[in-house]
């Protein structure tokens, strides 16, 4: 029987990167996925009309991390990409919006909220007089997050403070979490702040953009080394008993332990894909303020890579691929609405979210206490340390535990 040094359960970030860096290291490395695919939640394939997309959900590389992003670049080249979100809500103060900005009854402006989202909001000269304030509020910030400008005595503040609330955050974090803005974990809403700048970019790190050729294929790379073996359609936790050395654990830590302390709870997404072809398919409303607009009737549905839908409408999102892969694809293009909802552990649910609060790290500490007896278990990932990391979040604590075995 072949011997392997490393077991390897899940084949994303977490299990491809440290199966990479261990095998780099002269480690004989075996990786089980229970899906028929490798690359976790950042899988990318192509549908039906030939359109790349991200099966679940949109995902968006950024990081200031040149270490992940150095190793990720050995694996695939980069399609420049910077990610730009607008928030599409119904006008409800027709008085104040550039005539310009108003479609169907809708109005647009940049998230994260900015300089220019709050001239967009309160028109030209008001918005511009806002802003200085913000600025002399916050003179040594470049953002500042809801929860901290909600605190800010000062009236003009505190009513620019509700309008971001009320147009941005509550209606869209109900929809995602089902609880209100300061009823979650505060690092949550932070990661969408309130730019005290006009860069309108949803993220400002340094490295930021597409695998060329996608995802899977960065991850076919990665995983193509003579001391890695990957088993596609395995679950892992009834063959671990035969590992004789390290195992990574990059699933659900709760159904590790056969959910012996309760499930963990977890927020699930239903995605419903739409592809639209040889029309105009243009989106109710969009902002196309001419007809000349260059992205009317070419072949895209909106204008941006994702457009948020903040204040009504039952899903969070929708984001349309073509814009963030860049393919070149006339007269076809494949758009992804978010629908959230509690996790249930139905067949066939996915728990993407943890859900961070006191009571859930609790019982999360308790699986982890379990863990911490097996010295040759390590739990790695978005599931087994049950946190909300991005993707260079998760490749940079996958090098390092592939440093330490
Ligand atoms: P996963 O990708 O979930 O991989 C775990 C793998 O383990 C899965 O393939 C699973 O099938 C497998 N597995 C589980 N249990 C077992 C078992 N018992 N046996 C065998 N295999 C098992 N991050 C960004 O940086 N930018 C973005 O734009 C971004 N967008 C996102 C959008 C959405 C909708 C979501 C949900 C997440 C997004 N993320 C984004 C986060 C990103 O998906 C994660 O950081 C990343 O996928 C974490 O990798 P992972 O390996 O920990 O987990
Ligand atoms: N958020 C919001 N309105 C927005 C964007 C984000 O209220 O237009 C809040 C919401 O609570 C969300 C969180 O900020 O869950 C983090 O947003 P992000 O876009 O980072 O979420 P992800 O892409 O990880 O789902």
């Amino acid at each position: 029987m072949e011997r392997f040094d490393i077991w390897i359960a899940g084949a994303g970030y977490a299990g491809a990167v440290t199966a990479r860096a261990l095998a780099e290291k002269g480690k004989r490395v075996r990786v089980f996925e229970r899906r028929d695919h490798i690359a976790g939640n950042a899988y990318d394939c192509l549908d039906e009309a030939g359109v790349l997309i991200h099966k679940y959900g949109p995902h968006i590389f950024h990081t200031n991390n040149k270490a992940v992003f150095d190793f990720l670049s050995r694996f695939t080249q980069w399609r420049r990409y910077q990610h730009r979100v607008i928030a599409n809500i119904p006008r409800d103060n027709p008085e104040v919006v550039p005539a310009h900005k108003k479609t169907d009854g809708r109005f647009f402006f940049p998230v994260p909220f900015n300089l220019d989202s709050l001239k967009n909001a309160f028109g030209e000269q008001e918005g511009e007089r806002l802003g200085q304030k913000l600025l002399d509020a916050y003179p040594a910030q470049s953002q500042v997050t809801i929860l901290e400008l909600r605190q800010n005595p000062d009236p003009e503040i505190a009513a620019i403070a509700d309008y971001v609330y009320e147009h941005v955050f509550v209606h869209y974090t109900m929809k995602q979490w089902g609880q209100k803005p300061e009823d979650i974990d505060p690092n949550t809403t932070a990661r969408v702040p309130v730019f005290l700048s006009r860069d309108d970019r949803y993220f400002q790190d340094e490295f930021q953009g597409m695998p060329l050729e996608g995802y899977t294929k960065m991850f076919e790379k990665m995983l193509d080394h003579p001391n890695i073996e990957v088993r596609l359609g395995v679950d892992a936790r009834p063959m671990l008993a035969e590992a004789d050395g390290p195992v990574i654990y990059t699933g659900q830590v709760d159904e590790l332990f056969d959910f012996k302390f309760g499930p963990l709870p977890y927020r699930t997404l239903d995605f419903v894909f739409e592809t639209w072809q040889d029309r105009d398919y243009s989106a109710p409303g969009m902002p196309y303020p001419d007809p000349d607009h260059p992205l009317r009737g070419g072949g895209f549905y909106q204008t941006h890579g994702t457009v948020n839908y903040t204040v009504d409408r039952d899903y969070t999102r929708i984001t349309e691929f073509k814009h963030l892969t860049g393919q070149d694809l006339p007269g076809v293009t494949t758009i992804v609405k978010e629908y959230s909802r509690a996790y249930t552990g139905a067949e066939g649910e996915t728990p993407y979210y943890a859900i961070i609060n006191p009571e859930n790290n609790a019982l999360y500490a308790k699986y982890k206490a379990e863990a911490d007896k097996k010295p040759q278990l390590h739990l790695l990932g978005r599931l087994a340390e049950y946190k909300y990391y991005n993707m260079d979040a998760i490749a940079a604590r996958a090098l390092d535990l592939a440093e330490r075995l």
